[in-house]
């Protein structure tokens, strides 16, 4: 294939989304295509989005990224799950932990054991028996054995997209820096054709990427493929963001902390504290709300709070003609289990599986829609369960309680309630031992569960719940603390 004939791949946007496409795309596909990305540095990104989960690094190792390397460019910290704090009600805590929680047997999973353990009086808390709730409750954290965690990473997102940018561009994306005016399209098709930019330069493409944020200039503003609207399940629709100085050393986990009409989270970095305040706007006043966070910031602010505005929901389709939205562009749920970056490395790994040398194919499209919408739905769903549940006294929260959910969502809790059963679909982001942490950690404690248990006596129970403690107590004895490994690992890091 001559240069002239290489398809051209030109993705808009240069935040997370766009050089976590960029990266990605030339590093497996790179000499088939043409790949330039456009940013614009007066428009800047939205500059949060510093949680993620452990499919990161599944990705990173798509990209054969060096941890080491990652961790001190973006001065990132290990993450082992989140703490929920004040979320059933005040002065309430649970742990929503990544890894499995116990140990299943092929006809019934843990938490039956667990529930009738708990009923006979010795069952103590479900994530007694998660590895990863132990270790980042303790501080404690290293990568490999004895402990083998499973574990994601808090980030600095600006450092982040910089980091996948210092990859990119030696490996071929050519980055155009200007400000997008105007988008053409193909006169008969209704593609898009070239990105016009303030200097003049047109940028002609055959696939595009939209990652233009919240701006969605090419899946909207141009090609107006509709907005499915959540906002009247997930009401919130706003958020103070701020750094701040470090105050203490980093904890495994972010903490996400509920508050009168919304909640906060804090996710600490090796250099400084992310804080974000998330909030409905119809239930409490911009200035109160920068008020309330600033209050919170445990260390010296490093600059006036940002508030940020948002929509919560999803484009109709994410691929329409011959465009992909990746990141905001595509929707937005709210970050409380900081599933966005995710949703942006899923579909660019989607992508990439489906990759499309011909610019229309639109039942490849129809099954990339598809299948993004069931992950988002899921993800929606996960999301709108921890508002539900809750049993706080203020009125953004009686208003939640009382909300109707999605079908989806009501079915499972009603099937958990009942029979303590829960599930994971094949498009499903979060695993059984997720939907029970949240349930039983909002307080649903389910009617009735399996038979299995009630098999065993009370010695044989506790013996196996006692062994499963001591497992954990074992593969956590003489785990540095997170700062201690964390300063073992930049010895010698490459720059
Ligand atoms: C309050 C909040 C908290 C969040 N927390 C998390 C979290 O903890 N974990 C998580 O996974 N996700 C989180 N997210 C989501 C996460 O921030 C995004 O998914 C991620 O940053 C990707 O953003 P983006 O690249 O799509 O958009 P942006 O960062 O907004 O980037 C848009 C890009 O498009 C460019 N652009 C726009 N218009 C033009 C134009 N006309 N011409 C040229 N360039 C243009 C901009 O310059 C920029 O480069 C959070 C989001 C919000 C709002």
């Amino acid at each position: 294939m001559t240069e002239a004939a290489k398809f051209r791949v030109v993705i808009a946007g240069g935040g997370t989304a766009g050089w976590v496409a960029a990266a990605a795309i030339v590093r497996h596909l790179g000499p088939l295509l043409d790949i330039t990305l456009v940013e614009s540095d007066v428009i800047g990104t939205v500059g949060v989005g510093e949680s993620t989960i452990p499919t990161a690094r599944s990705f990173h190792a798509l990209l054969g990224i060096n941890e080491r390397v990652f961790m001190k460019e973006t001065n990132a910290t290990f993450k082992l799950g989140i703490s929920f704090e004040n979320w059933r009600r005040e002065g309430d805590r649970y742990f929503h932990p990544f890894g499995t929680v116990g140990r299943s047997l092929p006809l019934a999973d843990f938490q039956h054991f667990w529930l009738s353990a708990r009923e006979r009086g010795f069952g103590g808390d479900y994530t007694d028996y998660s590895l990863e709730t132990q270790a980042a409750l303790a501080g404690k954290f290293a990568t490999g054995e004895p402990a083998s965690l499973s574990y994601a990473y808090h980030l600095d997102a600006t450092a982040y997209a910089r980091f996948l940018r210092s990859l990119a561009e030696p490996a071929g994306v050519r980055r155009v820096e200007g400000k997008i005016e105007r988008v053409e399209q193909h006169g008969e098709s209704g593609d898009i054709a070239a990105l016009v930019l303030d200097s003049g330069t047109r940028i002609e493409g055959d696939l595009f990427i939209d990652c233009t944020g919240f701006r969605a200039l090419l899946i909207e503003e141009t090609l107006k493929t509709g907005f499915e609207d959540w906002g009247h399940w997930l009401p919130t629709d706003s958020a103070f963001a701020v750094q701040s100085e470090t105050t203490e050393p980093p904890v495994p986990y972010t903490r996400a902390i509920a508050h009168g009409a919304g909640w906060r989270w804090r996710i600490p970095l090796q250099h400084r504290m992310g804080n974000g305040f998330v909030f409905s706007s119809a239930h409490l006043a911009d200035d109160e709300a920068r008020e309330q966070l600033l209050a919170a910031v445990p260390g010296k602010p490093l600059f006036d709070p940002r508030l940020l505005r948002y929509r919560t929901g999803m484009r109709r389709k994410s691929w329409n003609h011959n465009c992909v939205a990746l990141g905001l562009s595509s929707g937005f749920v709210e970050p409380l289990e900081s599933t966005s970056i995710h949703m942006v490395m899923i579909a660019v790994t989607r992508l990439l599986q489906n990759f499309p040398l011909r610019p229309n194919m639109s039942a490849l499209a129809d099954q990339f829609n598809a299948q993004s919408r069931a992950e988002s739905e899921h993800i929606r769903d996960f999301i709108i369960l921890h508002y539900k549940l809750n049993q706080r006294d203020e009125p953004f929260w009686h208003e939640h309680a009382a909300r109707e959910v999605p079908d989806s969502l009501a079915e499972r809790i009603a099937l958990f309630r009942e029979s303590a059963m829960a599930y994971q679909g094949s498009d499903d982001l979060f695993r059984i031992d997720s939907w029970t942490s949240v349930m039983t950690g909002q307080g649903v404690y389910p009617d009735d569960y399996h038979r299995l248990p009630g098999l065993m006596s009370d010695a044989d129970l506790q013996k196996a719940l006692g062994d499963l403690r001591a497992g954990i107590a074992h593969r956590l004895f003489g785990l540095p603390s997170q700062t201690a490994f964390l300063a073992s690992q930049f010895e010698g890091a490459a720059a």
